[in-house]
């Protein structure tokens, strides 16, 4: 376990197998190589091919990435404002949307799409984004350069007529076009993808449009899921993914280590955090609590179902209810909860509860949250290193217990490589918690399951390898 030794342990592979590339300054980045010393060793090692390939598309990024000849013979295509094939360089512009969880969701689901497809992955940074990340990509950026020539972009939304779907529907395009050689098409196409897309927008999974998609030089795409799932569908993709990924279940574990790396300023919030409360106890505990404004959870029910499910599953101790209780040894084994939520309530009450009484097993357990924001402030910059921070130091935990389709939790158990225990919606399910079979995301509002039926189909054999949700039936994830 990690405490005093945590820096130089040279028995814990910084590169994590082959994944990360050595090619970068250590100060520029002190998570990157660092990281892994705080976490359990991960027993997933990215695949030979999936090295390989991060590698070349490094080499990729470089070639093609802000500034140089062949991105700026892109944009001026881009300006001309027509396209009819795709260039040496195609890119994916990636637009934010909602919260940090959803962010990093889309992220990371829109790299596997450039790397599906060769483009090269440009990141729209808004003022409330910056100093949040490291660059992923060593000796180039993957910040979109504040010229670029689209009006607006960022304001792009269903009503966008230059969406994949609304030029679909408006007969501007069709998928027919990826037949033809000489089509005439727009510069760049939109991909809407966020919960509240229309069923033109997901045809988006569909193979024609994938096909007819590798047309355009230029991809703007905006999403708040981990969409994943879905291009595991697509047949063409069957034999790369399998070759990328033998080991289905850790696509986000993998890629999400690979693209996020917490910055100098949020790894400084992180380290002092976990050094001044969390590194000496013997185990540390997570518990994310997400309780939504528009469906709320009462707070005592709530609570009663994290600290009954928490001792149920034997993560924490029950207390001990005889009077007076056994005083705590010298060398008693202290576990440190670290909980995360917009309120202080939870974290305090389990607080109190261990203080106030002995546990049965003669553990000690220390309960800390290191902010209380009281509510979603995803314009604040401030705001945001709090929540990547609080991601960073849950996924370092032992054991991790998260709320249902939050992808703050999400986040940290790819990081971490954590199976969690979900804490359900009381109304969606009749057990209060279950454990996850893996730390992939939900895909929670996938298309369904037959839109493809006229569109190329769906791939039956790769059908196989996709279940429903633990926390949410409608959604869909990698199995
Ligand atoms: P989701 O809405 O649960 O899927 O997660 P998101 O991360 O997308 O959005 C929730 C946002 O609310 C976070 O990004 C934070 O800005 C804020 N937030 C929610 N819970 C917490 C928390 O426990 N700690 C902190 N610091 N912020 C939180």
């Amino acid at each position: 376990s990690v405490s005093s030794s945590v820096v130089g342990e040279a028995s814990k592979d910084k590169l994590l197998g082959g994944l990360l590339s050595a090619e970068f300054e250590e100060c520029s980045c002190f998570s990157r190589y660092r990281s892994a010393a705080y976490r359990k060793a991960s027993p997933h090692l990215p695949s030979p091919y999936l090295v390989e390939r991060l590698r070349r598309y490094e080499a990729l990024h470089r070639k093609c990435g802000p500034n140089t000849e062949l991105y700026k013979k892109s944009i001026e295509r881009l300006k001309s404002k027509q396209s009819s094939a795709a260039m040496e360089c195609n890119y994916i512009v990636w637009i934010p949307h909602y919260g940090l969880g959803n962010r990093v969701v889309s992220l990371v689901s829109s790299f596997l799409y450039a790397l599906l497809n060769d483009r090269v992955l440009l990141v729209h940074v808004p003022h409330e984004l910056t100093d949040l990340f490291c660059e992923p990509f060593p000796g180039t950026s993957w910040v979109l350069p504040s010229d670029f020539p689209v009006h607006n972009f960022q304001n792009f939304d269903k009503g966008t007529p230059q969406s994949y779907g609304n030029m679909l529907r408006d007969k501007v395009i069709s998928n027919d076009m990826r037949f033809s050689a000489n089509a005439t098409l727009p510069a760049y196409a939109y991909l809407h993808l966020p919960w509240y897309y229309n069923e033109w927008d997901k045809l988006f999974f569909c193979q024609d449009a994938q096909q007819m998609l590798r047309k355009f030089p230029w991809l703007l795409l905006k999403s708040d899921h981990y969409f994943v799932p879905s291009l595991f569908l697509v047949e063409e993709y069957d034999d790369e993914l399998r070759r990328l990924f033998p080991e289905r279940t850790t696509v986000f574990h993998h890629l999400v280590r690979y693209l996020l790396h917490p910055s100098n300023t949020v790894w400084g919030y992180v380290t002092r955090y976990y050094h001044a409360y969390l590194a000496k106890a013997d185990k540390r505990v997570g518990i994310q609590i997400r309780n939504l404004k528009n469906e709320p959870v009462p707070f005592e029910t709530l609570l009663s179902q994290i600290v009954n499910c928490s001792s149920k599953e034997g993560i924490l101790p029950s207390i001990d209810l005889r009077r007076p209780a056994r005083p705590a040894e010298d060398d008693a084994k202290v576990k440190a909860v670290f909980t995360t939520s917009l309120d202080s309530g939870y974290s305090d009450r389990i607080r109190d509860m261990y203080y106030e009484h002995a546990t049965t097993t003669g553990e000690i357990v220390g309960v800390y949250q290191a902010s209380h924001e009281v509510e979603q402030r995803t314009e604040q910059q401030n705001h945001n290193i709090k929540a990547l921070s609080e991601i960073t130091l849950l996924s370092f935990s032992d054991v991790l217990i998260t709320t249902a389709c939050s992808t703050f939790g999400y986040v940290a158990q790819g990081l971490g490589g954590l199976e969690p225990l979900i804490l359900t919606k009381p109304w969606k399910s009749k057990l209060p918690c279950r454990w996850a079979k893996s730390p992939e995301p939900c895909f929670l509002i996938p298309p369904p399951s037959d839109v493809c039926r006229d569109h190329g189909g769906i791939n039956k054999k790769m059908a196989q390898h996709v279940r429903q949700c633990e926390d949410e039936n409608g959604g869909i994830k990698l199995f």
